[in-house]
């Protein structure tokens, strides 16, 4: 086989993996716009992390998504690594270019904004503060993105408090720390709130935070997606919030990266959130 006419390859690398959904994403993609390539799951073991990443580019793989643990190790193994990956301190998407070179990418924040923008047209950054619930992983992406769009002020609580403090130390002075007692005061007058843990996960603990103080201009956004209208979202909708799930995140942050591994931009709609949904 020559090289042009391979077929071409991409996956999601983590461990464990079997519950992502990236595949069906992918898969759907694929089939809608008749590209003939696959979307493989792949449990990679750390120990294996950096054999397996030299390996794939020389078994046709244009690329691959990378989940937990892997997210901030990859970052030592590509040979460009994105501002914004650099910023965030992990890369979600990995390029493997024609000239042998290893790009890192972070889609997260983009993922984000971009369906904010798609399910809240009207959300205006910089209408006030955002209230940011979390500073784990998926919290430094949504951190920089808000940053990035020109949001005046994030006010951040995490049940760690040395880990939002963080944060400020590396984000700046725009980010105000709350106590994880205090969240549901932070989301007092917040324009845009964002819950970044894994609270009101299926199979995690519940979400309780207080949310008397929501405001119902506030645009409402939680990362979490199973279950898909978590309580959260749901009694922000109730008092008139616009809500907004988290799967619409998880489609947004693959779209960039399959338009580079297949050359085709793919459509964020309603067809491919069925996919996504029932599998
Ligand atoms: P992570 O790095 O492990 O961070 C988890 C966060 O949840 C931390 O802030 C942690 O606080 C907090 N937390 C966990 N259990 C808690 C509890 N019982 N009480 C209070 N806080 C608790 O995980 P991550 O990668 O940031 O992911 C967080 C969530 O976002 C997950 O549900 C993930 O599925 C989701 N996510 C969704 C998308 C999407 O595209 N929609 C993308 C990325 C992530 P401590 O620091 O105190 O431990």
């Amino acid at each position: 086989m020559t090289e042009h006419s391979r077929i071409p390859l991409a996956g999601v690398i983590g461990s464990p993996i079997a519950h992502s959904a990236s595949p069906r994403l992918h898969g759907h993609w694929l089939k809608r716009y008749g590209i003939a390539g696959y979307y493989i799951p792949m449990d990679v073991a750390q120990d294996a992390l950096k054999d397996v990443i030299r390996a794939l580019p020389k078994a046709g793989f244009v690329g691959v998504n990378v989940t937990i643990p892997h997210k901030e190790k990859v970052l030592a193994l590509a040979d460009v690594v994105t501002d914004r990956a650099a910023l965030i301190g992990a890369a979600n998407t990995l390029i493997f270019r024609k000239d042998g070179r290893i790009h890192a990418d972070n889609t997260d924040g983009y993922g984000f904004i971009a369906n904010l923008r798609q399910n809240a047209p009207s959300w205006d950054p910089a209408a006030g503060p955002a209230a940011v619930l979390g500073a784990g992983g998926a919290a430094r992406a949504v951190l920089a993105s808000l940053i990035e769009v020109g949001v005046p002020e994030i006010r951040i609580a995490n049940r760690t408090r040395t880990r939002a403090e963080a944060l400020r130390q590396e984000f700046g002075a725009k980010v105000v720390v709350y106590d994880w007692v205090q969240a549901g005061t932070m989301i007092d007058g917040a324009a845009t709130v964002v819950n970044t843990t894994s609270l009101g996960m299926t199979g995690k603990s519940d979400f309780r935070v207080p949310l008397d103080g929501l405001s119902p201009k506030a645009v409402v956004s939680d990362l979490v997606y199973a279950p898909l209208r978590t309580r959260l979202l749901e009694e922000a909708a109730s008092i008139g919030c616009a809500a907004v799930d988290g799967l619409g995140m998880l489609i947004h942050q693959a779209a960039p990266a399959f338009e580079r591994w297949f050359g085709t931009r793919p459509e964020v709609d309603e067809e491919v959130r069925a996919a996504v949904l029932n599998g």
